[in-house]
């Protein structure tokens, strides 16, 4: 029936295209319309369905029925001849690709999407894959080639012959994660191991014990750097302040009484290496490009890339914008528990990094997610904030000003990349955290400012209650 569909439609395409230069002709496509949705309208059952992709097929909405107005829409509107995969009507998005044509010059050039509407969307899941993460990070075992064998054999391995669900690499990360979300102690997680090794088949290969799952996991440990910091926000002790013992701000000891041991640590994710090895592999140097090629520009608005706010970068900074492969990131903070939700006595603030270069299906998927700095408590950083972000600040400053030279797998050549802080997510008192603006009492919105009218309620109990008006 579908095949039947598609070269009726052709058929009707190609008439009506001929159509507009001769009107005899369209008297006569019109007719040949009509008559064919007069004779799909008798096919019952599958009318319904049959006028609702005709529908589709023309741009409209698919509860418009009515055979008229079908073919009024058709002769005014035309088909949506890119409708060529029917994924409204229960077909997947599978096969679809991102055509490719060579250009008079040879250099690859990318067309836009067949599909018109979600087509960028490659694959839901994409970007969640151990495996493919694993082979990502390849490169930062180029000294040491074993360790990624071993990494390797670990993520393909079956838990236990016959097992699909598990590997031996992502049970044990996952055990590792219940373990840390509810912070068990290493003896309690030997002995979960232990037990969990008898009641799996014979041959398993499940990690013995802690130390075992440590080793497993230590090769895809990130690279960071543990910086010390003063337990009352004021300073890191970095670059000119790297020997100092005590805070020069309030001149509290950099170590807990016990020498040696730093009384407050930042540990910092230095960005610019993980941009390098995004653009060495190809795959990921192309998709870094979507914004511009890939992106469907219909004018309706479904990425950062479509906002005015970019198109305003663009006008403002036509340098950057010319190499399209220049980053635009987001910067998202917030604190939370990794010892248990409702605990006030803790509170760590990562700040996660967000490439709006790629589709909207990727740009949130924790391979492309950047964990940056992790800020530990025990009590939240709140305005100090400033302070633990300046070594990021540091290395996004170069981004924009000089930036660096990164390998581009893709385009087989060495670029000067820079990189934009284009956006911030996060709450509002995080808001107030991050910009420094005050988002309580009077003046708490940052829009309104002072225009806003508010009442001072006088009998409240808090320090500031205003009631706005
Ligand atoms: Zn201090
Ligand atoms: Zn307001």
């Amino acid at each position: 029936m579908r095949s039947a569909v598609c070269t009726l439609t052709s058929v009707i395409c190609y008439q009506q295209s001929v159509s507009q230069s001769v009107s005899k002709k369209e008297q006569l496509v019109r007719k040949s319309v009509s008559q064919l949705v007069r004779r799909i309208s008798q096919l019952e059952p599958f009318v319904a369905s049959w006028f609702g992709s005709l529908a589709r097929f023309i741009g409209v909405r698919a509860s418009i029925r009515r055979i008229d107005e079908i073919l009024g829409h058709l002769s005014k509107n035309a088909f949506d001849r890119t409708y060529t995969r029917w994924v409204w009507h229960g077909e997947n998005f599978e096969g679809t690709r991102t055509r490719t044509r060579t250009s008079d010059s040879g250099n690859d050039v990318h067309d836009v999407h067949e599909r018109p509407d979600v087509n960028d969307i490659p694959n839901a899941n994409e970007g969640d894959r151990l495996g493919d993460m694993i082979r990502a990070a390849q490169d930062k075992f180029a000294e040491n080639p074993a360790t990624f064998e071993g990494v390797l054999k670990d993520s393909e391995t079956p838990l236990y012959p016959g097992c699909s669900k598990y590997t031996r690499l992502s049970s044990i990360l996952r055990l590792y994660n219940v373990k840390a979300g509810h912070g068990l102690t290493d003896q309690c997680f030997d002995e979960v191991l232990e037990v969990f090794k008898d009641m799996l088949p014979d041959d398993n290969v499940l990690a013995s014990g802690a130390c075992e799952a440590k080793k497993i996991l230590i090769p895809m440990g990130l690279p960071y750097e543990k910086i010390h910091a003063c337990p009352n926000d004021c300073v890191l002790y970095q670059n000119e302040r790297e020997s100092l013992k005590n805070c020069p701000v309030c001149n509290a000891s950099r170590y807990k009484e016990k020498e040696g041991v730093p009384a407050k640590v930042l540990w910092y994710f230095p960005i610019v290496p993980k941009f390098k090895r995004l653009f060495s592999n190809a795959d990921d140097a192309q998709k870094l490009t979507w914004h511009f090629y890939g992106r469907n520009k219909d004018g309706l608005l479904r990425h950062p890339a479509d906002s005015p706010q970019w198109r305003f970068i663009d006008g403002k900074y036509p340098e950057f914008r010319k190499e399209k492969r220049n980053l635009r990131l987001a910067l998202s903070t917030d604190g939370m528990n990794p010892f248990g939700s409702l605990s006030s006595m803790h509170s760590t603030w990562p700040v996660i990094l967000v490439t709006y270069n790629l589709p909207p299906s990727l740009c949130m998927k924790r391979k492309y997610m950047m964990l940056t700095l992790l800020i530990f408590g025990p009590k939240q950083p709140g305005n100090d904030i400033d302070v633990y972000l300046a070594p990021l600040i540091d290395d996004l400053k170069i981004l924009w000003e000089k930036g660096v030279k990164v390998f581009d797998a893709h385009q087989n050549e060495t670029f000067n990349l820079r990189a934009m802080l284009f956006c911030t997510i996060q709450d509002f008192p995080a808001y107030g955290n991050l910009s420094g603006y005050t988002v309580k009492g009077k003046t708490a919105c940052p829009i309104c400012e002072d225009r806003i009218k508010g009442k001072w309620l006088k009998n409240s109990k808090k320090i500031e209650r205003w009631l706005k008006l």
